[in-house]
């Protein structure tokens, strides 16, 4: 497995050099960036896996920083544990409500916090590993058996239709590019065009009847499951 790589972003260099010590001891790579901007721009170069985010920064609220992350469909899945000298409840309601996953108080032990770390990327693997993923009532996923039920009626998809509607389902209310659906169905290929993926949900939204209509297209992004 390639080492994950966990972004810092955090002002005071104490700090950011205390939590690179301790991610590299567990095996992690790191990127630290002194301010918001700076990791912001870096997105176009690199996604990092997870990012550590101090909330009081010289140039932006990591509030900002965290609900710009969490807006954008190609970066909100990457876990955000924010960093912050704050301990009020007020703070914490408002760093989950942008988005955030987690939190850590400091001071804090670095060792509780590679612990997070480590948490929280578990998480994020097991979210498009579940075996059974279930729509309320309405809608069931066996992943193992490829079998998808509807209001308990089997229904038969296509392998790809199956891979679009187990990606949807993973994260009901999320929106997934066209782009994040072809790579989910065919890893780094880029023979295959956008339309492909319009197609293949425009026949899945049929062959589940009143569960396709969960199924909303968001105007030039892409496509979500609505959660009941
Ligand atoms: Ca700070």
């Amino acid at each position: 497995m390639s080492q994950k790589v966990v972004a810092i972003v955090e002002d005071e260099a104490d700090i950011r050099e205390l939590v690179e010590t301790h991610l590299h001891q567990a095996l992690f790579q790191t990127v630290a960036y002194e301010n918001g901007s700076s990791f912001l721009t870096s997105l176009a170069r690199q996604i990092p896996d997870l990012v550590i985010l101090d909330l009081m920064l010289p140039d932006m609220d990591g509030l900002d920083v965290c609900r710009f992350l969490k807006n954008d469909p190609r970066w909100a899945t990457i876990p955000v544990l924010m960093l912050t000298a704050k301990a009020t409840e007020t703070d914490k309601v408002v760093g989950l409500e942008v988005g955030a996953d987690d939190y850590v108080i400091k001071p804090f032990s670095p060792l509780e916090l590679v612990a997070r770390v480590k948490a929280l990327l578990r998480r994020a693997t097991l979210s498009t590993k579940e075996k059974i993923i279930r729509l309320g009532n309405l809608l069931t996923l066996n992943v193992d058996q490829y079998q998808v039920t509807v209001q308990g009626k089997q229904i038969h998809l296509t392998a790809s239709e199956f891979r679009i509607l187990q990606l949807l389902a993973s994260s009901p209310g999320r929106v997934f590019t066209r782009k994040q659906i072809l790579d989910f169905l065919w890893g780094q290929e880029k023979a295959v065009i956008d339309r492909t993926v319009d197609v293949h949900i425009m026949n899945l939204r049929e062959k589940l009847g009143v569960a396709g209509s969960k199924i909303k297209g968001v105007r030039g992004i892409g496509y979500k499951l609505e959660a009941v």
